[in-house]
């Protein structure tokens, strides 16, 4: 499955301000990562980031994306003013706003269409909540998060990101361990190539968010299924996600020296 080069994004919540964008533009000019980064800070920045980071490969998006078009809809922001600010992708049903905003999968399958069509890349967050990891029904969540919100998405000629965001991982200090997320990813991959086909399904990248730091993060990205990281808190700091990207960094250039050593072997 690891044969894409890894996403590292930045979800920075409602945080940040022009301060946080100062610093985290002048360190990423600086980097030349070879990694996929995204940075997704609050609405009212994006315009901004875009602008100064428009000579670098760092990607921008939104945490966010309202499911209509345009119209008579207060305060709501469509995938196409979104792209026309320079956006590059968009988080879609993370669980602060299933919980805090009622999204659901439904709701969810909408956005996520809206995204395709204006050519932004959906990343649609999924994850069980403490209780349902308990009760043992992390699976069956996954199952119908993934079914109800990608069936009958179009997937031709567009990018698709599913990050597996267990709740109870998230902001909580308590990551997953990789095996576990090793496996969970291998069973929503499963599903995926039920939904579509495998060789769509094989371009889909499949990323771990919860509770992720420079300390966990080469262990998680060194497991073969998972294909990058979704980071809130640590992302607040400039300093700590560039470490977090450098780690990125270093893990696909090792994958890529194992890959041509298997061809030369061959
Ligand atoms: C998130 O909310 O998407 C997230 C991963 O947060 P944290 O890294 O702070 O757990």
């Amino acid at each position: 499955m690891k044969n894409k080069s890894p996403l590292v994004v930045a979800n920075w919540k409602l945080n940040g301000g022009t301060d946080l964008i100062c610093a985290s533009v002048s360190k990423f000019l600086r980097h030349n990562f070879k990694v996929n980064i995204g940075i997704a800070p609050p609405y009212v920045y994006l315009g901004d980031m875009a602008n100064f980071l428009k000579n670098s490969s760092i990607m921008i998006g939104s945490q966010n994306i309202s499911k209509f078009e345009s119209g008579a809809f207060t305060g709501e922001t469509s995938g196409q003013m979104l792209k026309e600010v320079g956006c590059n992708f968009c988080l879609i049903g993370h669980s602060e706003r299933r919980q805090v905003f009622l999204e659901n999968n439904a709701s969810c399958q909408t956005k996520i269409a809206r995204a395709l069509e204006a050519n932004l890349m959906p990343i649609i967050c999924i994850g069980e909540n403490e209780q349902q990891y308990e009760l043992g029904l992390t699976k069956h969540i996954l199952y119908k998060q993934l079914h109800e919100s990608l069936q009958g998405q179009d997937l031709t000629g567009k990018e698709l990101c599913i990050a597996y965001e267990p709740i109870w991982a998230i902001g909580s200090g308590k990551a997953a361990s990789p095996e576990s997320v090793q496996s969970i990813h291998a069973y929503i991959y499963e599903e995926i190539c039920t939904i579509f086909d495998k060789e769509t399904a094989d371009k889909i990248r499949i990323i771990y968010g919860g509770s992720v730091n420079k300390k966990n993060a080469a262990e998680l990205l060194a497991m073969p299924n998972i294909d990058g990281l979704l980071v809130g808190g640590a992302s607040l700091d400039p300093e700590h996600f560039s470490e977090i990207c450098e780690l990125a960094n270093k893990q696909a250039a090792n994958a890529t020296v194992q890959t041509n050593a298997e061809a030369v072997l061959a």
